[in-house]
């Protein structure tokens, strides 16, 4: 048995969700006539009472697409420094949309409206490339998980308006933080032009994302995702898996936060362990003490059959998932006591 703790995007379908898959009406996608695409794509927008959503082959793609329909070329993306639409997109961001960016630095990953407000460039100034869009992560994968506070999104959206900037939310894993807090995903529906969200994250489908926004804005996505090579034919497939995902894997997210807190206080035992980044969600990231470098520690869990990922020569993550069940927690805590 192998104990996969690198990510959540390691999980297999379920026996549930494969049947779902089986049993879906298919057509070509990309005349429009395949009825199970279109039941996720209304079954997302519905969610999040937006008006239309596109099926997307990954969560870059559909951050990727959404960039390119708010931008022109030479226009400036403010973002934090570790998101994932600049720090985990291949350059994307130039090379698909030829936009700049303005990366801020922030608490866990998470940005401010009033950075944002000192960080719009004037339009009268020649100098400066135009602001045009600005980009928040919720969890903030590289901050470890972390989950806005609503009220900040709120004002980074007023700031927004106000200088008609438009506004993208890269919501991998906006589910991990909605089962967290108050919000319902229409609050984050009517505060964002545009959210991505990835099925194939926490929600355990195989593949696939739905990026969600206006009528005018989808239409635009959509002919951006012909010319980026993601028009698929019989895709419904894939996304009959992600409406069993919708329907079926929300609510138990709350059960990789619980694991993930009870490998924290595991972790937080060991004379090894240096500190715990206070997790959030299913994203658990320590430090090893120097003396045990993180790929001696990598190394010897493998030997356990447990697979995990270092981030720096002193850093650990683990990732709690569908596939993460509390057997195998307890596997862990006995291999992780033996080192
Ligand atoms: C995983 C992830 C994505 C998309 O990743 P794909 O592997 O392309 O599906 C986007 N944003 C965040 C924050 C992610 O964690």
């Amino acid at each position: 048995m192998i104990i996969d703790l690198r990510s959540d995007t390691v999980t297999r379908p379920t026996q549930g969700m494969l049947e779902a898959m089986m049993k879906a009406p298919v057509g070509d996608d990309v005349f429009g006539d395949d009825p199970t695409v279109n039941a996720l794509e209304a079954k997302a927008a519905g969610m999040f009472g937006m008006e239309a959503a596109l099926f997307c082959a990954s969560g870059t793609m559909a951050n990727q697409v959404a960039i390119k329909a708010h931008t022109q070329p030479g226009d400036e993306v403010i973002c934090n420094e570790l998101s994932h639409i600049y720090y985990y997109e291949g350059g994307g961001i130039a090379m698909n949309s030829g936009a700049s960016v303005c990366l801020l630095p922030g608490d866990k990953g998470r940005i401010t409206a009033s950075q944002v407000r000192a960080h719009i460039n004037p339009v009268e100034d020649v100098h400066r490339p135009l602001s045009r869009l600005v980009s928040v992560e919720n969890t903030m994968n590289k901050g470890g998980g972390s989950i806005y506070d609503f009220k900040e999104l709120i004002a980074i959206g007023k700031v927004c308006k106000e200088n008609g900037l438009k506004y993208h939310l890269d919501g991998a894993r906006l589910f991990n933080a909605l089962v967290e807090t108050n919000e319902t995903p229409e609050d984050f529906g009517k505060l964002f032009d545009s959210i991505s969200i990835c099925l194939s994250k926490g929600l355990g489908a195989p593949v696939g994302s739905v990026l969600m926004g206006s009528k005018e804005f989808i239409t635009k996505a959509r002919r951006i995702r012909k010319v980026f090579g993601g028009g698929m034919r019989q895709a419904g497939f894939l996304a009959a898996a992600g409406i069993h995902a919708l329907d079926n894997h929300v609510e138990r997210l709350k059960d990789d936060h619980r694991r993930a807190r009870q490998l924290a206080g595991i972790l937080a035992t060991l004379p090894f362990v240096d500190d715990i980044i206070p997790n959030e969600s299913n994203l658990l990231f320590f430090n090893i003490n120097p003396s045990f470098p993180a790929q001696e520690f990598l190394a010897k869990l493998r030997k356990n059959n447990i697979l995990s990922m270092a981030l720096s020569p002193q850093t650990v993550r683990f990732v709690t998932h569908l596939d993460f069940t509390d057997e195998m927690l307890a596997t862990t805590e006995k291999v992780l006591r033996s080192l």
